[in-house]
């Protein structure tokens, strides 16, 4: 039986949505029979593949990184998921959205900073204005509430999408 080609891909978010993921314990065991995982921070590639089948996106857009990251997730996936609150919502990352960039930063980087102060610029992606869920910069196909989601609800998901599904949440999931 050809396997499902999933990849998990982590945006702005705190991982604890991976974290959810990785605890359906022996739950997954199943799963890994039937996905081949081809990207996410568990595996080793640098590169977004081509011909994704599921991509589970966990974290708000939140930098120019991110943007180009999640648009060339939309060319080369299937069914994109949005995996927790900030992914749906922007929730935590988007605390900072009423804040202007710049001042936010200097708040972080200079004022009170004995050693070194300045804002970094090199090596890190700009910050885009705001923080968004992902629904706001491309299609997606599902939502999938929760801070983080429970385990079994992503367990329920990803087994009703393995089997051509789509999974009805209305009763499986909440937000926070
Ligand atoms: S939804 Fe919650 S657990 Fe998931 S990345 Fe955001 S803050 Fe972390």
């Amino acid at each position: 039986m050809k396997k499902v080609r999933l990849a998990t891909v982590w945006l702005d978010g705190c991982s604890g949505c991976h974290m959810s993921l990785l605890d359906m314990d022996e739950a997954i065991l199943a799963v890994a029979k039937k996905v081949d995982v081809v990207y996410g921070p568990l595996v080793d590639a640098q590169e977004f593949p081509k011909a994704v089948d599921v991509t589970l996106v966990e974290g708000a857009v939140s930098s120019q990184d991110d943007l180009e990251k999640i648009r060339t997730i939309r060319l080369r996936s299937k069914l994109v998921v949005a995996l927790g609150d900030c992914a749906v919502t922007g929730n935590v990352p988007a605390m900072r959205n009423p804040l202007l960039t710049r001042k936010m930063l200097e708040r972080i980087y200079i004022d009170g900073v004995q050693q070194t102060p300045g804002v970094p610029h090199e090596g890190v992606p700009a910050l885009l204005r705001m923080a968004v869920p992902v629904h706001e910069v491309v299609k997606v196909d599902l939502e999938v509430p929760g801070c983080p989601p429970p385990a079994k609800s992503i367990l329920f998901v990803l087994s009703e999408l393995l089997e051509g599904r789509m999974p009805d949440l209305s009763s499986k999931v909440k937000f926070g």
